[in-house]
């Protein structure tokens, strides 16, 4: 078999209406029934039981956050979102500034939202002993909040911390996120502003024109006395108090302005949320985790995710290859 990258790409076209199967599974009570049939069937032969269940944005729709190819989802309702690339965030400052000036804006909501009843229900089919493990594609944790108990790898892993490129050493974003006040403060005041009008709670860019936040057709905030070009951002702390070594022996340099805001002449202490961004590599510990776990699983359970994603898709399909159950009699190679 071929062996593509372990990559994460976006494909942001809209997905085909999907084929209910079994077709009794069209209406509430189908679906409760077909549900309850999985998870109570046996298991394959010669596999222990276990199910893990497989999720992704869809499932944090109903805690306000946008998913990404569903009715309202960014990429149907933001048609010009791109999301950025790893190797931009790395090698460009000003794609930083403006990653962070957006990321700034956004934590708010999602910092106060919190998990569902889809989570929840996870537990509780956990506590009843027909769900062992989960696997989610999403950075917002709610899964570790809802089921702190059930073992969850976030497989893209996850928004509440930044980590340093350089030392690796992790940051709560809550510390970040004071920080980047602290260093934008025309940004903090904005922010305080749109907060109140309630403009953070919709990702329709017309919605949010209308409650005073202006957006250009990229979709970035137009806030004509603070550009992005002069939004900043902390440097690493440890990297800053103590050089990383370079491959050649020397020391990198890390270089900050008067108020502690990384400075371009560095060469170290980048500091990049904790999640796995597009174009980058699954941690490989991550990767082996999730290997491990979908092959000790006899079922999967997939929800809220297209699996649009190759990373989640290629889990799926090894489930599959390896004679675990799935709620999908026709897999389409
Ligand atoms: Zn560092």
């Amino acid at each position: 078999m071929l062996r593509k990258p372990y990559m994460r790409i976006p494909y942001t076209d809209v997905l085909a209406a999907p084929t209910i199967t079994p077709s009794s599974a069209n209406t509430f009570q189908g679906a409760v029934a077909a549900l309850q049939e999985f998870l109570t069937a046996p298991s394959p032969k010669g596999i222990p039981p276990s199910t893990l269940v497989l999720t992704g944005a869809g499932l944090s729709v109903a805690s306000g956050l946008a998913d990404y190819r569903g009715t309202n989802g960014t990429y149907r309702v933001n048609k010009s979102y791109r999301p950025i690339y790893y190797s931009e965030f790395l090698q460009n400052h000003e794609a930083r500034k403006r990653y962070w000036a957006r990321s700034f804006l956004g934590w708010t909501s999602l910092h106060k939202a919190r998990p569902n009843s889809g989570h929840f229900a996870i537990k509780h089919l956990g506590d009843l002993g027909l769900v062992h493990n989960v696997i989610t594609q999403n950075v917002d944790s709610f899964h570790p909040k809802a089921h702190p108990s059930l073992p969850t790898i976030e497989l893209h892993g996850y928004l509440r911390s930044l980590v340093c490129v350089s030392c690796h050493e992790e940051l709560p974003r809550d510390v970040f996120q004071e920080e980047l006040a602290r260093l934008n403060p025309a940004w903090a005041a904005f922010l305080r502003e749109i907060t109140a009008s309630g403009a953070l709670d919709t990702e329709n860019p017309d919605e949010r024109r209308r409650r005073g936040m202006r957006t250009n057709p990229d979709g970035d905030v137009d806030l004509p006395d603070a550009p992005y070009t002069t939004f900043r951002y902390p440097a690493c702390p440890r990297c800053l108090a103590n050089p990383p070594p370079t491959p050649e022996g020397g020391r990198a340099a890390v270089e900050v302005d008067n108020d502690g805001a990384w400075s371009a002449p560095s060469t170290a202490g980048i500091l990049k949320p904790a999640v796995t961004m597009f174009g980058e590599n699954i941690r490989p510990q991550t990767k082996i985790e999730a290997e491990k776990m979908v092959d000790e699983a006899s079922k999967l359970l997939i929800l809220g995710t297209s699996l649009a994603t190759y990373s989640a898709w290629r889990l799926a399909k090894h489930a599959k290859d390896r004679g675990s159950r799935l709620p999908l009699p026709t897999w389409e190679e």
